[in-house]
């Protein structure tokens, strides 16, 4: 099939709701080709890697599909102390890391107070600071920013307002773009993203996830294939959706080409050489997991998370192999010089 419009998405980076559905119903590699061509040209060939550290998995949330949620009560929950943080942090610097990942669950024992201090330790160290811990009050963000914080990632999941009410009881739709845009507000880099493949989510409403993200401005989108987790009321809904996934992580490329676009550890779960895929479709980004050993398996999102990628030389070895580089800058949406 041909796209006339991928042309007009390669030069103006526009596209319409029913161009995007033809592109996501679509088996064409063509799209992942031109995502591969955007990418290069203003993102160029370096790779930027997170160190991410998960650092609590309790969590006060039920979203139905994750592993973390409160009503799980098959996971053993941990917490890591400020020292275990700073020592991974401290792994991470030594292994030539710029940006650290800070991420959880939505843990109530991380209070204002001692997340700035947190981020205020870390922030010493010459480092790019990103948190990732869920819905906050506009003080509490600020607080963070005023630390140090540089960056914040936080999923909108899915744009389907009734799908969300379904699927993140006691949670609101409108409080999750409040955050999204105090932290826009507050110049923060703000990530975002949504799950692919969840339970009576639409094609079309994926599209409106990708024109969601367009119009938020987002500095960085992380998509993941849904993978159902054992003791979740989700457990049941089967399904491969790398392919999607990808689609959708391809078309956001297109539509927003100078953003950082992480190749998730999900989609390395569902497929060997997944991250690589991606890597070759549209993303720029790996994260790799810093959290100790003693703690890593009890970070269960999703089932049979791999660690393939975390080893630095392995990646590395692969990155080269596809004729790519390992950054060492922060990574910044507008650094300029494609380090
Ligand atoms: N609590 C924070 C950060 C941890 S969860 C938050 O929710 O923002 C990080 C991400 O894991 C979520 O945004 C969600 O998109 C993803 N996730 C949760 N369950 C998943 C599953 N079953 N399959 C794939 N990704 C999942
Ligand atoms: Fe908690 Fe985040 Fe999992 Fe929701 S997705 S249950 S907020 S860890």
């Amino acid at each position: 099939m041909f796209f006339n419009f991928l042309e007009k998405a390669q030069k103006y980076n526009l596209l319409s709701k029913e161009e995007i559905i033809k592109l996501l119903d679509s088996k064409d590699n063509i799209l992942f080709k031109t995502a591969d061509e955007i990418r290069k040209k203003t993102k160029g060939d370096n790779i930027h890697l997170r160190a991410l550290i998960e650092f609590t998995n309790f969590c006060r949330c039920n979203c139905f599909y994750c592993g973390l949620r409160y009503d799980n009560h098959s996971i053993k929950r941990y917490r890591l102390t400020e020292d275990e943080i700073l020592s991974s942090v401290d792994n991470a610097m030594q292994s030539g890391f710029k940006t650290i990942v800070l991420q959880g669950g939505e843990d109530i024992y991380w209070s204002k107070e001692k997340v700035c201090n947190l981020i205020k330790e870390i922030k010493k160290y010459d480092v790019a600071l990103t948190l990732s811990i869920g819905e906050r009050l506009t003080e509490e963000y600020k607080a963070f920013r005023n630390s140090g914080a540089d960056r914040y990632l936080l999923r909108i999941e899915t744009t389907d307002k009734a799908l969300y009410k379904k699927l993140h009881p006691n949670m609101s739709f409108e409080n999750r773009l409040r955050c999204l845009k105090d932290l826009k507000k507050l110049d923060f880099e703000t990530g975002t993203g949504c799950l692919v493949g969840l339970p009576n989510q639409t094609i079309e409403s994926l599209a409106d996830d990708i024109l969601f993200f367009k119009e938020l401005n987002a500095d960085m989108v992380g998509i993941g294939p849904f993978i159902p987790h054992p003791n979740t009321p989700l457990a049941n809904e089967k399904k491969d959706n790398f392919d999607l996934a990808l689609r959708v992580m391809a078309i956001t490329r297109l539509l927003l080409p100078d953003i950082n676009i992480p190749a998730t550890t999900a989609m390395e779960t569902l497929r060997e050489n997944g991250q690589i895929i991606a890597l070759q479709s549209g993303a720029n980004v790996i994260m790799p997991n810093f959290t100790s050993h003693e703690h890593k398996n009890k970070y269960e999102i999703y089932p049979n998370k791999v660690y393939s990628n975390n080893c630095i030389n392995n990646i590395s070895e692969k990155i080269k192999r596809i004729g790519r580089k390992i950054s060492y800058s922060k990574g910044y949406r507008n650094d300029s010089t494609k380090q």
